[in-house]
């Protein structure tokens, strides 16, 4: 029997330690942090996320925990703004329910900070990057109580971006990115920048929250796809795709189910990355030009002529097979 050690207890960790169990090794997990938790992050997934949830034999306990259901997208920009229905529903569900879920389904769960070793499957999120290039970029999320719609909305504004959407419980989750300088304005307390763009305001106004903001970075859009040979590297640690999108979780579990896969057969880690390249290469090009347009204002000019259905999709990873 072949034993398989993960570092990272996330979605791509997990999905990778379920999937490796799944083919008859010996798995061992290491978690550094103690689970449930909560965590930045925008808390969209999309309906691609349902067969690879069954396939880890998870998705009857993700509907047990009553995700939200999302079937408009809207985006507003300075001068313009576009609503659309979802080609599908989408959902949206708290890390702090979905990653525990997950986790619960692997075994021999160790908690410790591992360092990689060759063979290991390395899942420990993205890297930290203290010489991010300026200007800086930093993530935030709290959770609000008030009225939810069934509407997954986002903002672009001043460099930044903030998605609004509910997950599971009537919550609304506030969830964003910006450059540091917009950021110190407000202190790092993102409720000051909430209030200064009209649409976001308005939106935000009836919500009361519920929790203190929290907050990560700088970030690093690393897209390495051909990275380090010795180990299987999946989600953000092999490449963090931009956050609007919502394509990250179901990206790191793809790349976590590949590289689970290809631990447990004893495939070379070049095998797990091309399969990756095949699976992810569309959805960064897109989502990395979306960003050169968003930072350079074109966005907001050429919003209108692109139909919502192209940019949901444009940005998603490839089927697994
Ligand atoms: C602002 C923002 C908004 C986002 N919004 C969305 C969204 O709406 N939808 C979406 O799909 N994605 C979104 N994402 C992206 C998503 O959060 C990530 O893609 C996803 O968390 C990647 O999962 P992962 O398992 O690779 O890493 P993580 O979720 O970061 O998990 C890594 C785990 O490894 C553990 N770990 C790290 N080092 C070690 C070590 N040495 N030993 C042991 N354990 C270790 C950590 O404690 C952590 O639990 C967003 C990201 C940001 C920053």
């Amino acid at each position: 029997m072949r034993h398989v050690t993960v570092i990272g207890g996330g979605p791509a960790g997990s999905a990778a330690a379920i999937t490796a169990r799944q083919l008859g090794a010996d798995v061992r997990l290491c978690e550094q942090s103690r689970f449930p938790r909560h965590k930045v992050c925008g808390e969209y997934l999309s309906p691609e996320v349902a067969p690879l949830l069954e396939r880890l034999g998870a998705f009857d306990e993700f509907l047990a925990r009553g995700p939200h259901r999302m079937t408009r997208l809207s985006l507003h920009f300075r001068r313009a703004s576009k609503h659309s229905k979802l080609p599908e529903p989408a959902y949206g569900l708290s890390r702090h329910a979905l990653d525990h879920l997950l986790i619960g389904h692997t075994e021999n769960v160790v908690r410790e900070r591992a360092q990689p070793e060759r063979g290991m499957v390395v899942a420990s999120g993205r890297p930290a990057a203290p010489s991010a290039r300026a200007p800086r970029q930093f993530g935030f999320k709290a959770h609000f109580e008030g009225p939810s719609t069934d509407t997954i909305e986002l903002f672009f504004f001043d460099g930044c971006y903030v998605g609004v959407n509910g997950v599971e419980g009537g919550v609304t989750n506030v969830c964003g990115l910006g450059p540091e300088d917009t950021l110190r304005r407000y202190g790092f307390a993102p409720d000051g920048l909430l209030e200064s763009f009209a649409p976001l305001r308005d939106r935000t106004r009836p919500l009361r929250r519920s929790m203190d903001w929290l907050t990560t970075g700088p970030l690093d859009y690393g897209q390495r796809l051909e990275p380090d040979r010795d180990v299987y590297l999946a989600g953000d640690a092999l490449s963090f795709v931009d956050p609007y999108t919502g394509s990250g979780m179901l990206a790191g579990m793809l790349s976590g189910i590949s590289a689970g896969r290809s631990a447990a057969l004893g495939e070379p880690p070049v095998v797990h990355y091309r399969r990756c390249a095949g699976l992810l290469r569309r959805a960064y090009l897109v989502s990395s030009l979306f960003r050169f347009m968003i930072r350079s204002g074109a966005a907001d000019a050429l919003i209108g002529l692109v139909p919502g259905r192209w940019l949901v999709s444009w940005t998603r990873p490839a089927r697994l097979r």
